[in-house]
């Protein structure tokens, strides 16, 4: 699979992609979320209108939160749609959608639940899978597969952070952070 890069102009490359490293290099790359966040703690709407974007799945997701719905579309990072598009065109053409058995969220403003910085969702380039068995802390039994083609399409996954931050649910285009 072609890993796409990521710039800070939004243009993707066909070159060897890196995931920014760091809170710096996500702020540079993926925006300045600090300065969208008003004095209530409240994040500005104009950050989902200046920074994210709708991608069309290739396939249905259920909803972790409400197993009788499923979503054909999902929010994220502009930047993001074709990494997200990719890893989920792979699951697809492999046929391990059955693989999928959860969406957890990808945007979402929240602090990371194990500290107080902002967790990667806020930024959009971060998704949680099958969190109904993937606790944070816990082992989990999230595919082998599924993480390979995360990894592949240029994702950290959370299941290799040590401790009570593990995070077995979590793929993000990210490190050191
Ligand atoms: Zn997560």
């Amino acid at each position: 699979m072609e890993k796409p890069q990521i710039t800070t102009d939004g243009v993707p490359l066909a070159t060897e992609s890196a995931a920014p490293h760091g809170i710096d290099e996500i702020v540079r790359v993926f925006g300045n979320i600090q300065e969208y966040i008003g004095p209530d703690g409240r994040l500005a709407p104009r950050w989902q209108a200046d920074f994210l974007a709708t991608l069309n799945l290739p396939f249905p997701l259920r909803l972790a939160w409400d197993s009788s719905r499923t979503i054909t579309r999902m929010t994220c990072h502009r930047l993001m749609t074709s990494a997200f598009a990719s890893a989920f065109g792979s699951i697809q053409q492999r046929g391990l959608q059955t693989l999928v058995t959860g969406f957890g969220g990808c945007f979402a403003f929240r602090p990371q639940r194990s500290g107080s910085k902002l967790s990667s969702h806020c930024w959009g380039i971060a998704i949680d899978l099958n969190p109904e068995s993937n606790a944070q802390g816990s082992t989990g039994n999230m595919s082998a597969e599924l993480i390979d083609i995360f990894r592949s399409a240029g994702f950290e996954w959370g299941g290799d952070w040590q401790g009570k931050v593990r995070d077995p649910m979590h793929f993000q285009f990210c490190t050191g952070y």
